[in-house]
């Protein structure tokens, strides 16, 4: 028979008795409902299994020994029961024998009491244990959430990693481990940074961390087999209820995929698919930005509207892909022939825009305008046929013509279609000032190249005079354009421009071989041993293939190195101080002498001169022009002069007009002059005779020596 006795009370703690004596039943009904418990009363083992279903007992109180399923067997079944893994059970055994509590324990038992029992103490111990099942079960309840979470976190598909406070990764979920290509267990115990390729998380320390609070960034990453790839990544600082730092959570995003997404929107915004140029959005934006730019450098910046001549009909005849191609084949050239620094854009169409910022000088954006239509010279070939293009060029200017980018590129329209009026292959400037003066330097770039072919350039000689001996130092190579076209041409209104068309390798080489070839046939007579200078360009110096050139030409006409010097401006020096310095050690192991040409008029400071193995230096004629009347040039030749002895390098004055200046060079310790007063430039020729006729064959002394056997220094 089952006989059950209940007290129900919800808000009490419930205890299910489980004994078949049934005067226990009632003393403990009796003491634990006093205490404030809700009693549950079964006389055996299947009904306490019974009730433990039903009533959801907090804590069980069971007999060890009784008829039918003992204490053990009944707490065995107990703990399978749903919630019974939890569930306190308090063994009560009258046997107090090592055995029964062991089996007691084995069966599942949280603890046992001997009977007889004490009142007080079952109250006490009902208390303890209520506590600790509690306890249990809370712990139990938050195990299992957190089973959740892992569980949840593990299954997401971004990874996440937390770091403890020296960055060392002490759990990482699978999705990151895959991420990186590693397995769980290799990335924990790891340092996070190792897998950045950005060294700014490094030097994140932790309280700048905490600071941050959330922070969100892209990085590069690197995969276990080295490969990188683009993160999104967010870290989180963690702290405990103290605001103790404990790490940072970070997740970690591989967004290739959408890198590769946003590159090709990005091309198709701002990029022409035919040619694969900036279209026009791209354009406009890049030259607000360029105006900006120069706004703020207080900088010019062209604008050149190209528009190619004939294409409508090449469209036509030849149909859209060979258009399309001739497209493509224009913008490759006119990208070689522009700047890094220069957009180049296509607007659609048969219309090209190359915006330039900081060709400040006409004579950039005319060796520009002249690239651009060297492009057009030869055909292009497009499939096996030979098309021949051309394109109007407009061009305006920042800031002269406009100072925002929409009225400047309309100049440059305006200017391109009064270029198409003009015909075929023009350009024209928006501004009629600008235009003249471009016209005039293109064409006489064009009547240069047309020059050296026509041969029409020639040398000028100038001698060199040593103050101590009174005698020829040596001469200067000047060159000279006999321009059909402008007549006589002096080398500064032309070397520049054979700089700017790339011409001035052509040229130099052909002074150089010209001036060696004349010391030859100097060597060949009295004047032999002459010192011959030529005027190096700094492009010339620049060109890789300077040094060969130059050993080639001393080898093919034998002249002997150490007569040959080299000059230099003082600004090419600067340019490049290293690799100028490392050239010219190379000049001096190969015997040749090396001045500075116009000494004084780029920088001023005469100590960077040290670093050069220079042998002489040239005064520029600027100085020597007012040496008797002003007071601070000539301060300034009395410090060349000290800082140059102190060198030991000689001093050379240019430009000497007049006998007051040689007197007061004299006095001022230059070891050399030149200039129009001692000897105009001349032809070798010239040279030749008045050295010869002047004096007699053996004498190198021309008239103006006669001041120095006069003078009186
Ligand atoms: P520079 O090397 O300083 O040459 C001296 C210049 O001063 C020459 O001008 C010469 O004619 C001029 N000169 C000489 N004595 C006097 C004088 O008493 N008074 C005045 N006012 N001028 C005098 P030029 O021949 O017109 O050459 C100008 C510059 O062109 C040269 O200056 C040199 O830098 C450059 N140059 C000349 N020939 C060449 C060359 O073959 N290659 C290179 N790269 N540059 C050259
Ligand atoms: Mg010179
Ligand atoms: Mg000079």
């Amino acid at each position: 028979m089952t006989e059950t006795i209940s007290i129900r009370d919800n808000k009490k703690p419930v205890i299910l008795v489980v004994d078949d004596d049934q005067l226990m039943q009632v003393m403990l009904n009796d003491t634990l409902a006093t205490a404030g418990f809700e009693v549950i009363i079964a006389t055996d083992g299947i009904s306490a299994l019974q009730h433990f279903v039903s009533d959801r007992p907090d804590i069980v109180l069971l007999d060890l020994i009784m008829p039918g399923k003992d204490g053990c067997e009944t707490c065995q079944e107990m703990r399978t029961l749903p919630g019974g893994e939890h569930t306190s059970v308090l063994m009560m055994t009258s046997l107090d024998c090592p055995d029964s509590i062991n089996r007691a324990f084995e069966a599942g038992a949280t603890d046992f009491i001997a009977k007889p029992l004490n009142p007080e103490l079952l109250v006490h111990r009902m208390h303890y244990m209520l506590r600790a099942s509690r306890n249990v079960k809370r712990l139990a309840e938050s195990r299992a959430k957190l089973e959740i979470l892992k569980v949840a976190v593990d299954s997401l598909p971004i990874g996440i990693t937390f770091c403890d406070v020296n960055g060392i990764i002490v759990y990482s979920n699978p999705a990151e481990a895959s991420i990186h290509g590693y397995e769980v267990s290799e990335l924990v115990g790891k340092e996070a940074r190792k897998f950045s390729t950005s060294n700014r998380s490094r030097q994140l320390a932790a309280d700048q961390l905490q600071k941050l609070g959330v922070w969100r960034r892209e990085s590069v990453n690197v995969r276990k087999n080295g490969e990188e790839f683009p993160a999104q990544l967010t870290s989180i600082s963690v702290c405990d209820r103290e605001s103790r730092y404990l790490g940072i959570i970070t997740t970690c995003e591989d967004i290739s995929e959408r890198k590769v997404a946003e590159e090709k929107i990005h091309q198709l915004a701002y990029y022409d698919l035919v040619t694969g140029l900036p279209n026009r959005g791209m354009f406009l934006e890049r030259l607000q930005q360029t105006l900006a730019q120069a706004q703020r450098d207080r900088d010019n910046v062209n604008l050149l509207f190209l528009d190619l001549d004939n294409f409508k009909d090449v469209n036509d005849t030849q149909g859209h892909d060979v258009g399309d191609k001739l497209l493509c084949s224009v913008a490759e050239r006119l990208s070689s022939c522009i700047r890094d620094s220069d957009v180049l854009a296509r607007l659609g169409g048969d219309e090209f825009v190359v915006v330039c910022p900081s060709a400040t000088m006409q004579d950039n954006i005319a060796a520009v305008i002249q690239r651009i239509q060297s492009i057009f010279v030869h055909p292009f070939e497009i499939e096996g046929k030979q098309l021949y293009s051309s394109a109007s060029i407009g061009i305006a200017v920042y800031p002269d013509d406009a100072v925002d980018a929409s009225t400047l590129f309309r100049c440059a329209d305006t200017a391109m279609y009064q270029a198409k009026n003009e015909g075929k292959s023009q350009f024209r400037f928006f501004s009629a000032e600008m235009n003249q003066k471009i016209m005039q330097r293109v064409a006489l770039e064009n009547s240069l190249r047309l020059g050296l072919e026509k041969q029409e350039f020639f040398l000028h000689y100038q001698p060199l005079w040593d103050i101590k001996t009174s005698k020829m130092a040596g001469v200067e190579v000047l060159l000279r354009w006999q321009s059909s076209e402008f007549g006589l041409m002096q080398p500064a209104t032309f070397i520049s421009l054979l700089e700017d068309a790339g011409l001035i390798n052509n040229v130099g080489e052909w002074v150089l071989r010209s001036a060696c070839l004349q010391m030859r046939a100097w060597d060949k007579t009295e004047h032999r041993d002459l010192k011959m200078a030529v005027n190096i360009s700094g492009k010339q110096m620049k060109h890789p293939r300077f040094i060969e050139m130059l050993t080639m030409i001393i080898n093919e006409t034998g002249v002997n190195p150490c007569n040959l010097e080299l000059e230099f401006t003082e600004s090419v020096l600067m340019e490049n101080v290293e690799k100028t310095i490392e050239t010219f050690r190379t000049l001096k192991t190969m015997g040749i002498q090396l001045s500075i040409d116009d000494f004084g008029t780029g920088y001023s400071s005469l100590n960077y001169l040290k670093h050069f193995p220079v042998d002489r230096i040239k005064i520029d004629k600027s100085f020597v022009s007012d040496v008797t009347a002003n007071g601070s040039d000539t301060a300034i030749i009395e410090a060349i002069v000290a800082m140059a002895q102190s060198l030991s390098l000689r001093v050379v004055a240019e430009g000497v007009e007049n006998s007051d200046q040689l007197y007061s060079l004299t006095k001022l310790g230059c070891d050399e002059v030149q200039g129009f007063y001692l000897a105009m430039p001349m032809h070798a020729d010239e040279l030749t005779e008045s050295l010869g006729k002047k004096h007699g064959k053996s004498s190198d002394k021309l008239p103006v020596t006669e001041w120095f056997d006069k003078r009186t220094v």
